[in-house]
């Protein structure tokens, strides 16, 4: 039974019983949030670096976006796409005259999105470039991270999302990250699509060198390949950019988004991408009962509106090069790197130091929130209205920890 004088241990027993052990947690049971900070059933206090995995780039229950669920909640939530709704086609047009894309598809999961992306991809090669049919190939690289789906596992090179769960999509090939020379060898008259995350994210903060996207984007160009990217963990004002790509001027065929589209409040994700690729699908061809639904679409406008208006990149972006600065100046035995860019930064450990999760379990203990990626990499990305003094606190905290444990 569930009463006032549940503890901490409690609630995990409950979660460890009744749940499928697919994660391994941090012992916190948050109970609420506001802006950067959450908070524990004890009362106690976090700043929350992690900002589930980007998807709360606009702060925690953030007050302007909450009020919009509220009252479309009340009004309708769900129509389904066999039936218009009012909130839709505002959501359609405002992504178009903020990213430059003519169209867009709405989904729920990043997932889903990849796989739409994926899908589109393969009937443009199929219709618009010519390819002979079932033969479409994607390119994908080493170390990537697009969700969890069967298909998208398939391309996965972590033994882990794999393991157990074969057969696998065909159609794929990997080629290692930041090397543009592979892509150029691994095209071929196949060749439909790139998927690339300007970012890896899960893969551990990988930043690839300085003209990496700007060299795959030109081959994928002079070989009619879409360069897809995968932006639902960088975009949206996470790298301090709008996306990530816009570091090399680049106009990628095809952007998927997630995540921060909703500031966590529902899933919600979409594909960008011009008419004459999104244009492929016809009524039938896919399809989703939830995605584009009013309520998912009303959040997701006000979600954009607050990132622009509030000019949370912009903050991201001036932080993020403060925080990286300070972190980089911290003198721990155990730091091997730290790289990112705007609010995005990764602090990469020696192999040393045994594993970044006993740093993130002490971090918690100073009132921290981060995760371990990868083994070896605590992630900093806090949510995009994080102030200069919070930093600071959270600096202190870190330096503490990373000198001391
Ligand atoms: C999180 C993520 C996804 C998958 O999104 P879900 O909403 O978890 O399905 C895909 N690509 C990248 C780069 C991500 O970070």
């Amino acid at each position: 039974m569930i009463t006032e004088e549940m503890v901490t241990q409690d609630f995990i027993q409950l979660e460890e019983k009744y749940g499928a052990h697919n994660y391994h947690p941090l012992n916190v049971v948050i109970e609420r949030a506001e802006g950067v900070w959450v908070y524990d059933i004890d009362g106690n206090r976090y700043l929350d670096c992690l900002a589930a995995y980007s998807a709360v780039n606009q702060g925690h229950c953030h007050p302007r976006i909450i009020k919009v669920l509220k009252e479309q909640a009340e009004k309708v939530t769900l129509t389904s796409r066999a039936f218009r709704n009012n909130q839709l086609p505002f959501l359609y047009k405002e992504l178009s005259e903020l990213t430059g894309y003519e169209i867009s598809l709405p989904m729920n999961s990043g997932a889903e999105a990849v796989e739409t992306a994926l899908k589109a991809a393969r009937k443009w090669g199929y219709k618009i470039k010519g390819v002979e049919q079932d033969k479409a190939e994607i390119i994908t690289c080493t170390n990537n991270f697009a969700g969890r789906t069967i298909t998208i596992v398939s391309f996965s090179t972590e033994a882990q999302y794999r393991d157990g769960f074969g057969p696998f999509t065909p159609g794929f090939k990997n080629i290692p990250y930041n090397d543009a020379e592979a892509l150029k060898k691994a095209i071929t008259k196949n060749t439909v699509a790139f998927l690339v995350e300007p970012i890896q994210g899960e893969g551990g903060v990988i930043v690839p060198s300085e003209g990496y996207l700007r060299q795959a984007y030109d081959i994928c160009k002079m070989n009619n390949v879409l360069f897809i990217a995968d932006e639902i963990q960088t975009g949206l004002g996470r790298t301090g950019k709008l996306f990530a790509h816009q570091y090399e001027e680049i106009r990628p065929d095809v952007v998927i988004i997630g995540k921060a589209l909703s500031g966590g409040c529902y899933p919600v994700s979409a594909v960008l991408s011009d008419k004459e690729i999104l244009g492929v699908f016809n009524p039938g061809d896919h399809g989703s009962t939830f995605g584009g639904n009013p309520l998912g679409a009303a959040i997701a406008r006000e979600s954009l509106k607050v990132l622009v208006e509030e000019k949370m990149i912009e903050n991201s972006f001036t932080l993020g090069k403060y925080f990286k600065e300070k972190l980089n100046q911290i003198k721990s035995p155990h730091i091997k790197e730290v790289r990112g860019k705007g609010l995005f930064i990764g602090v990469e450990l020696k192999p040393e130091a045994r594993g970044a999760r006993r740093f993130c379990e002490a971090l918690m203990r100073k009132g921290i929130l981060c995760k371990e990626t990868h083994e070896n990499v605590i992630r900093f990305a806090p949510p995009l209205v994080i102030k200069k003094e919070e930093i600071d606190w959270a600096l202190e905290r870190v330096e503490e920890v990373l000198t001391s444990v």
